[in-house]
């Protein structure tokens, strides 16, 4: 694939005249891990048993969003006034038990070897997600050992607003140093790559779960790959469109 012309519109966009990478900001759950689906199953059940019309895909088309979030946005769409917060505590707090019933979650095929190619570039691989569960550091620890500093680690924890607003990355780019111009990100949600867009980074898609690639390029990504795997395979060859 050539990437060129999505990487020049971006620079013209931006008014740059080059990418100086220094840092790739990865999205976590349908990215790192495979764990969409378990979601989705979780999401969907607990909102559709509260009364809430609540699809799997409803599940995708809001992911990256708090908890909290998801919630209140589907309450205003759905009965015109936003949750209260006992509701919105049950709610989450069903959803993570129910979650926690499930298998863990298998890394994303291809994962583990581009974010290894990432630092075999000699750039610092980061994670912005709008997950919050207790057991996500020893996960990542667990999963990809010794490839993510826990200061280059930001979670529903670390900001007031998730995603889409640009909040996680701009924090990102904060805790390790970067600008705009010197990191990139990854990520498999439309809210995810919206955030990203709104923080000035040129935003690579990955498209794991069931929506069109289309909805992925209308929340502004420059690029769509259709698996990790893709992208780990054609990585070498995006690094160097990247950063010539
Ligand atoms: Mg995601």
């Amino acid at each position: 694939m050539n990437y060129n012309k999505a990487i020049k519109d971006y620079k013209q966009l931006q008014g740059l005249m080059a990418l100086q990478l220094r840092a790739v900001l990865f999205d976590m759950d349908g990215v790192l891990f495979d764990s969409m689906p378990f979601h989705a199953d979780a999401w969907s059940k607990v909102m559709t048993d509260a009364g809430f019309n609540f699809s799997r895909e409803d599940v995708y088309m809001n992911e990256g969003r708090t908890g909290a979030d998801t919630i209140n946005t589907a309450s205003i769409e759905q009965f015109g006034h936003p949750s209260t917060p006992e509701q919105i505590d049950a709610l989450c707090k069903a959803k993570c038990d129910l979650f926690a019933t499930y298998p863990p979650t298998p890394r994303m095929a291809g994962a583990l070897e581009l974010v290894e190619k990432v630092k075999a570039c000699g750039l610092t691989p980061m994670i912005v997600t709008g997950s919050g569960t207790p057991t996500l550091l020893n996960r990542i620890q667990s999963n990809f050992p010794d490839l993510f500093d826990e200061g280059h680690i930001v979670t529903s924890f670390n900001v007031k607003r998730g995603k889409p607003y640009p909040d996680p990355y701009l924090l990102a780019m904060e805790k390790g140093g970067f600008a705009p111009h010197e990191a990139i990100v990854v990520e498999n949600a439309p809210l995810g790559v919206k955030a990203g867009v709104a923080a000035g980074l040129f935003t690579i898609a990955v498209n794991t779960g069931p929506l069109k690639e289309e909805v992925l390029l209308n929340a502004g990504a420059s690029i769509v790959f259709p698996s990790m795997q893709n992208l780990c395979d054609e990585w070498e060859q995006l690094y160097k469109s990247l950063t010539e």
